[in-house]
């Protein structure tokens, strides 16, 4: 990286490797085109699954054709794809019934179905999500009791080797697994996550808690808490982290793979790098204000007012992948940094014990070297490289903001202020 990189903040990482059978998103061609022609007519012979009629859902919420297209493009785009494959993506989503879905939920608030169960003015993701063919979630569906077991085990037998098991919430493995069990049969949750992934098409963690351990995993973890991929092997394992998760990277996901057959290419953390391979402090409407050195000091300042950077309050956009930025949540209406919060790191491993507090990262760290590197000791390489990089970055970054503000206040006063030359932050 070069030094000018760094004292404008424009780093970036290099390219986080991709799972070997993932296509290039991003490079679209006439063989690509033909992939996705040739899996929508597969789709289409495909038998309809119950339970999913996207175009009543959308006429029943007063979503009109026009509105479904309009959300159909802004996926489009989010996925990487050119406005031309639009009208695939659309029928792509009309076609995600053909995919069985079980929903199955441990050590969690619910919070990633709450954030599709919205009772007022659902997007079409949440409507998606609502409808989808959920041949087992815990919390939608009316069953109970022996008769939820008894779909469950229909379900995961009748669609053995082509359902999708989404996963909600981390897995504890303390007491020897006992402290979650599920059903009238209280079969240990870590069971289940074994016996249902086996015959799984793949496996989406849903939420940070899943994804990493998230809060259940937070020091001092009592129960053992861990992340799906350290119980599921041998199937395609897919993270979309947040707290909650955004439904729209959990439908484009699902797209991503009735469009094309395969599933998106990932990070090194399991992430779609379509949806989480940019960082949030790199497309934060408040970067330019990072900067110019310009930072809300307190909460409600004026800073806080004029919408200024929130990297002194905390902010963790420098060390987060996520694209919150470019989609929000709730169609888009906010996200936390908009609202004037700064990012907590929700969508990156250990979040609760190493990002979320509100106050710089720099202030936080122990040991020796800049912004002490061992921070992530339990993130692997590319999350420490992540936050060594981002860190440096910060760090150069605000001794040039403070040297530029010093000899701007220098020449409006006409000569040298010694007590201006402090660094920040
Ligand atoms: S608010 Fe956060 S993400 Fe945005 S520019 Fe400031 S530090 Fe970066």
């Amino acid at each position: 990286m070069d030094r000018r990189a760094l004292l404008t903040g424009d780093f970036s990482l290099e390219p986080a490797p991709k799972q070997p059978s993932a296509p290039p998103i991003n490079v679209v061609d006439e063989g690509f085109r033909r992939q996705c022609e040739a899996r929508l007519a597969e789709m289409r012979a495909a038998d309809a699954l119950p339970g999913f009629d996207l175009r009543g859902v959308l006429a029943r919420n007063k979503l009109s054709r026009r509105r479904f297209l309009q959300w159909s493009a802004g996926i489009t785009a989010a996925l990487g794809l050119p406005s031309v494959f639009t009208p695939q993506v659309a029928e792509a989503a009309e076609l995600l019934g053909r995919v069985p879905v079980i929903w199955i939920e441990g050590q969690s608030c619910t919070g990633n179905t709450e954030a599709f169960l919205r009772a007022s003015a659902p997007t079409v993701s949440e409507l998606i999500l609502q409808s989808l063919a959920l041949q087992y979630h815990e919390t939608v569906m009316a069953g109970a009791g022996f008769q939820a077991e008894e779909t469950l085990a229909s379900a995961a037998k009748q669609y053995a080797g082509k359902y999708v098991l989404v996963i909600e919430g981390s897995i504890p493995t303390g007491a020897n697994g006992g402290y979650a069990t599920n059903g009238a049969s209280a079969q240990k949750f870590v069971d289940r996550v074994a016996s249902l992934s086996a015959n799984a098409a793949a496996v989406i963690a849903a939420g940070s808690c899943a994804s990493f351990g998230g809060i259940p995993a937070a020091s001092p973890n009592p129960t053992g808490a861990t992340r799906v991929s350290d119980v599921v092997s041998g199937v395609p394992v897919i993270n979309i982290p947040a707290c909650p998760m955004n439904p729209d990277n959990f439908v484009g996901t699902i797209l991503h793979f009735v469009l094309t057959g395969q599933w998106p290419a990932t990070d090194s953390l399991l992430r779609p790098t379509w949806a989480f391979g940019t960082l949030i402090h790199n497309s934060c409407p408040r970067r330019a204000h990072f900067d110019a050195g310009e930072y809300v000091q307190n909460w409600g300042d004026e800073a806080a007012q004029s919408n200024f950077c929130l990297y002194k309050m905390g902010c963790k956009g420098p060390y987060t992948y996520n694209n919150c930025p470019s989609i929000g949540y709730n169609e888009n209406t906010s996200w936390p940094i908009r609202a004037g919060h700064g990012c907590i790191g929700c969508s990156q491993p250990a979040f609760w014990d190493q990002l979320a507090f509100e106050r710089p990262l720099a202030t936080q760290i122990p040991g020796p070297g800049i912004f002490g590197l061992g921070l992530q000791s339990s993130v692997d390489k590319f999350g420490a490289g992540l936050v060594a990089v981002a860190g440096v970055g910060v760090a150069v970054h605000a001794v040039a903001s403070g040297i530029a503000r010093s000899k701007s206040r220098r020449s409006e006063s006409g000569g040298d202020d010694d007590s201006e030359t402090s660094v920040e932050p």
